[in-house]
């Protein structure tokens, strides 16, 4: 891993480190450019702004809101032509970086050897192979390959994304719009092994940049035990997983005979139509690398799942998680704060803090807290408009999640879950 610092003629200093997975340039502590492998942008620093580009191209920019916390986060995406602007800019600036390392006046500051210096030339000659034509070409091709990647939790970003199935087998919770473009479908096998090999292809070497493999699109598992199994099957024919209770010493040996390897396989579930799969068939899962899967529990509150649409009942959420622990599956609990605005913030608080507390959760689980972002025009509007609901201020929404987290009373907290949070906006794949 050879990170080669340099004094450019110009007076700059410069910093380009060359991982096995990623590359990245800093120029005097304002710039940043990410790169994959590939040589595609992954992300920037950039005029005080951070930016990150998804592999369709488009660009999310965020700066920090007036008060710290994501809440108060500006973001925004960039229209096409900035999105243009901005790639283009951050290509020209690493030509000119590449420059430097042929300059006769530049000197080396650390202890990078000549080795390391041609390394550093070879990836950044990796990186302006792609101009913007390429990244266009790119970006035809990952929409052959997959239909949009909607969401996936926050800890999940950087999976390799397998879709197994296309949008949501309900799709109908009030306030939810991720997969309405689409009807939900589950692939043959036949079918997914062809797109793991159209993925791999895509990828390239990239591929090792991605830690996991999140099976998508909303609720994979739903398919049917005797077609999941052989498309767990597939995967672990192709990618190499993390085999389970290696104590650390066995797993760094397993992870250096394998340079690209992942963590494990990840997944959304829903309660509804998983609450009756039992402990033992989660177990079958775990033994084919099925590490967490992710539940929107959105709240404890039945009256308050029933308005935002959720066809199941909260204790079922309990039982599944139970089934899922039992058969040694994590799980990550998304509750929806701000969900249902003055009306139900009472109750919303109260009977999610008991649901919470009667999972068996543990240091492997997360909790996630998602805002409810409500886009104008969705069915949520128009029922919190029948309502007279008043949607929360974000001081509320704060004020409400630390009211959760207060009454969280798990059994060992040096053994507690993750709470963390849970930002939609921020998302691009
Ligand atoms: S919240 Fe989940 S279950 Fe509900 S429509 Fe969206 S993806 Fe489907």
């Amino acid at each position: 891993m050879p990170i080669v610092e340099l004094h450019a003629p110009a007076g700059h200093r410069l910093l380009i480190n060359t991982r096995r997975e990623a590359t990245s340039l800093m120029l005097n502590d304002d710039l940043t450019l990410n790169y994959d492998r590939e040589g595609r942008l992954l992300s920037a620093w950039m005029d005080g702004r951070n930016y990150r580009r998804s592999l369709d191209n488009r660009v999310i920019e965020k700066q920090e809101g007036p008060r710290r916390g994501l809440s108060y986060r500006v973001r925004r995406e960039l229209p096409a032509d900035q999105a243009r602007d901005f790639l283009a800019r951050a290509y020209a600036l690493t030509q000119q970086q590449r420059a430097v390392l042929d300059d006769p006046g530049m000197r080396v500051l650390n202890t990078a050897s000549p080795a390391d210096c041609d390394a550093a030339r070879a990836a950044l000659d990796r990186i302006l192979e792609y101009d913007l034509a390429r990244l266009e070409r790119d970006r035809a091709t990952f929409h052959i390959i997959y239909k949009p990647i909607s969401i996936l939790p926050p800890d999940q970003y950087l999976a390799l994304v397998l879709q197994a199935t296309e949008g949501c087998s309900y799709n109908q919770c009030a306030f939810c719009s991720f997969y309405r473009d689409r009807k939900f479908r589950v692939k043959s096998v036949g079918e997914f092994k062809q797109h793991i090999r159209d993925v791999r292809a895509f990828f390239g070497g990239a591929l090792g940049l991605r830690k996991t493999i999140f099976l998508a699109d909303a609720n994979a598992l739903v398919i049917p035990r005797d077609q999941l199994l052989p498309i767990f099957d597939a995967i672990h024919a192709d990618f190499e997983i993390h085999p389970r209770d290696l104590d650390p010493d066995a797993l760094k040996t397993w992870e250096a005979a394998r340079p690209i390897h992942f963590e494990g396989i990840y997944s959304f579930i829903d309660a509804f139509t998983s609450r009756r799969k039992t402990a033992s068939e989660f177990a079958e899962l775990a033994a084919r690398g099925l590490r967490r899967v992710y539940i929107g529990l959105e709240s404890g509150d039945a009256q308050l799942l029933n308005f935002l649409g959720k066809p199941n009942a909260p204790n079922e959420v309990v039982q599944l998680v139970d089934h899922l622990k039992a058969g040694g599956v994590a799980v990550g609990v998304i509750i929806l704060a701000g969900a249902g605005g003055d009306k139900y913030a009472a109750q919303h608080t109260r009977h999610t803090i008991d649901i919470i507390n009667a999972m068996p959760l543990d240091h492997n689980d997360l909790i996630y807290f998602s805002e409810l972002v409500d886009y104008p025009g969705s069915p949520y509007s128009a029922l919190a408009q029948q309502e007279h609901i008043r949607p929360l201020a974000i001081s509320e929404i704060e004020h409400q999640m630390v009211e959760m987290r207060a009454g969280f009373a798990f059994q060992h907290w040096t053994h507690a879950p993750r709470i963390s949070y849970y930002d939609i906006r921020e998302f691009i794949y």
